[in-house]
């Protein structure tokens, strides 16, 4: 009988090594992958890791399926075990879970071997899960295959293979209460947090939009190249601006640094500036900016830790009582990504950027980009034409900042 294997699998990382390993040991078999992870919190990290998976697995030549994301099922059987370590019986409940609705899934199939690239991964204990998947296994009569992908190098070709495959590399397990054990000290969490609407720069939403542009441009055959590049992020996290009592709808000047505490100010001074006419006030370096088109006043050149800037399109008399608050966070280790379609060195290129304002605006639709390759597929291979996407580009177009190098010899089109 043909070997026909259901493999579990978690994200790119694990999976990126572990499924050569099987494709090498069972060359005849079947193999099919399963991704399967209701215990990654939030949604858009789950879509990241299955982005990244399909990937490996296209690239492989390996069909896998897309499991639900099953969250709540998954909080339902992990209560009471919110604060057991990692390794603990919260996550024997969750190997459980992934490992049975494997083979709940393999034996519907007609499969009759399992596994799980979970074997794979470090910081897994592989006795308890070879226990969990035989324990499994029997009970609806099929072979665990508890394979150490580890062993005879095994780590060595998964980091070597992520770095070739330029993965997205999580930096915690995968559910909401690690994470809180993980950084109980720093008291922000910022992988747990979402602002807004938007793909705000450095953020997981920025990345899927990179990485769905990726998959696409690949499987049309074109050459793609990362480039990743740290910056300061920052978010907004609350901002108010009342004049003489009524708020005023307004936008806050991204790396504007936080209020105290409730500021009442009045204008000292107002001149006109470029499109716009700025109000200094008397209190505490803040200027409000009042300009016909908000949305399109964004950071044109890098910039930290300055007094804040709101910008609004309503008049406010000279005399008025302005009342202003202001929160935001900086963020020390944001990174962000350019995407390069295509040759680097093209004669000519078309440029885009991945981020957007929190609410969504100034941001491109990647149906639009995914329709430009199609339409220029021919020239991108020749090597006539190359697509860029830059990231962070409402904090100063940093991501253009970072690909400076050799952008002289090119021709914009
Ligand atoms: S730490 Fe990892 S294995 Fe353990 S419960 Fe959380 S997601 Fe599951």
């Amino acid at each position: 009988m043909e070997d026909k294997i259901l493999v579990h699998i978690c994200c790119g990382v694990d999976a990126v090594w572990a499924l050569r390993k099987l494709k090498m040991d069972f060359p005849d078999a079947q193999i099919k992958g399963f991704f399967y992870d209701p215990n990654i919190h939030p949604e858009e990290e789950y879509e990241l890791r299955w982005i990244e998976t399909l990937r490996i697995c296209e690239d492989l030549g390996i069909e896998c399926i897309k499991g639900d994301y099953d969250i709540e099922r998954w909080i339902d059987l992990t209560k009471g075990l919110e604060n057991e370590p990692e390794r603990g019986k919260r996550c024997t409940v969750c190997h459980d879970l992934r490992l049975e609705e494997t083979a709940k899934l393999a034996k519907k199939l007609n499969f009759n071997k399992f596994t799980t690239v979970l074997l794979m991964s470090p910081k897994k204990d592989f006795q308890v899960l070879k226990d969990v998947g035989e324990s499994i296994g029997r009970k609806y009569g099929l072979e665990f295959l508890a394979v150490d992908f580890r062993k005879k190098g095994g780590v060595e070709n998964m980091n070597r293979l992520s770095k070739e495959y330029q993965l997205y590399h999580q930096n915690y397990c995968g559910c909401m209460y690690a994470l809180f054990q993980q950084r109980k000290d720093k008291g922000y969490i910022s992988e747990l947090v979402s602002f807004g609407r938007g793909r705000i720069a450095g953020s997981r939403e920025e990345l899927l939009f990179i990485k769905d542009i990726r998959i696409f441009a690949e499987s049309l055959g074109l050459k793609v190249k990362e480039d990743k590049f740290k910056f300061i992020g920052w978010r907004l996290i609350r901002s108010v601006l009342t004049v003489n009592k009524e708020p005023v709808p307004h936008r806050v000047l991204p790396y504007s640094s936080s209020l105290k505490s409730v500021l009442r100010a009045k204008v000292a001074r107002s001149y006109e500036e470029e499109d716009k006419v700025v109000l200094n006030l008397n209190k505490g370096n803040v200027q409000i900016w009042i300009t016909d088109n908000p949305e399109a006043e964004s950071l044109k050149k890098p910039r930290l830790f300055t007094d804040p800037v709101f910008i609004t399109d309503n008049s406010i008399p000279q005399d008025a009582k302005i009342e202003l608050q202001l929160e935001a966070d900086f963020i020390p280790d944001s990174e962000s990504t350019n995407l390069i379609i295509g040759n680097p060195d093209a004669e000519s290129y078309v440029e885009f950027y991945s981020d957007t304002l929190p609410d969504g605006s100034l941001g491109f639709d990647p149906e639009k980009i995914k329709e430009l390759l199609i339409s220029n597929r021919e020239k991108i291979l020749s090597g006539m034409l190359s697509v860029r996407i830059y990231g962070a580009e409402h904090c100063g177009k940093l991501g253009r900042e970072y690909s400076k190098i050799g952008e002289k010899s090119l021709k914009k089109l």
